[in-house]
């Protein structure tokens, strides 16, 4: 479905993203984990549209991407930040998409009760955003991400500002939902554990580059070297 070859972006002369080969399947659940700034949300921003490649390509399903506007590419990104419209109910936001895709008001208000419900918050389109709690705000960009429902859903930190024991319940049903819906996800953590319960195959950036790719249980038996150890914990 997606695919990266030497995907490069450079910041004043530094490689942020140096190089990069990544491939994405249908419905394979891909989590990339690294340190801060080791280029995670820039990886995503390239294939999401909004960070143009110094060189390299980024192909989804076979087509080059360079050139393609964020709204053109069908993919779905969830920022850091969730970034929900305030001045908006839940339903507004979650709708935001399906409004761009010109769906009728029917429609929308019908997409908004199913997709609300999947993030188990039923019932919740005509409350305020801001009377919501953190992990409540991130359930609805979820569901606002999955909206028009796109061909890969790329969530950066979707968990982040939740505390532990929200994220690992939140973790569990995301990766019931997905399998269900059959989405295929690039998901971006620094956390581990978040990583190794959500993801199919798990991807270790650092300084730009990939460190290491593969299953949950590769990484974790067999590290490629001392920072990716280092990084997953393990003393050396
Ligand atoms: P975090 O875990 O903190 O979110 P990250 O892995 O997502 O980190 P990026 O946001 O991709 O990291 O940033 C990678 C590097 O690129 C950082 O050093 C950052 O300062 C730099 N960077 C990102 N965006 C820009 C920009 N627009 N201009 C200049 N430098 C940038
Ligand atoms: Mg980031």
């Amino acid at each position: 479905l997606l695919s990266l070859q030497g995907a490069t972006v450079r910041f004043g002369g530094r490689a942020v993203l140096d190089a990069v080969d990544l491939g994405v399947a249908e419905h394979e659940i891909v989590c990339v984990l690294g340190p801060s700034g080791s280029g995670k949300s820039t990886l995503l921003r390239a294939v999401a549209g909004l960070q143009p490649l110094d060189s390299g390509r980024i192909r989804l399903d076979g087509h080059d991407q360079a050139g393609v506007p964020a709204h053109k590419r069908g993919v779905g990104l969830m920022f850091q930040d969730h970034q929900l419209f305030p001045q908006r109910d839940v339903g507004g936001n979650v709708a935001f998409g399906l409004r761009m895709h010109g769906a009728s008001r029917t429609e929308q208000s019908e997409r908004v009760r199913e997709l609300l419900g999947l993030v188990g918050l039923p019932g919740a389109a005509g409350r305020a955003v801001a009377a919501l709690s953190g992990g409540e705000q991130q359930r609805v960009a979820l569901a606002r991400a999955l909206a028009p429902s796109p061909r890969l859903l790329m969530l950066d930190e979707p968990l982040g500002q939740l505390d532990r024991s929200l994220r690992e319940r939140l973790v569990v049903e995301l990766r019931e939902l997905f399998g269900r819906l059959g989405t295929t996800v690039l998901a971006v953590t620094h956390d581990q554990g978040e990583a190794f319960a959500l993801a199919d195959r798990v991807v270790v950036m650092r300084d730009g580059r990939i460190a290491q790719s593969g299953t949950p249980l590769e990484v974790w038996q067999r590290p490629a070297d001392a920072f990716v150890a280092r990084f997953l914990g393990f003393e050396n």
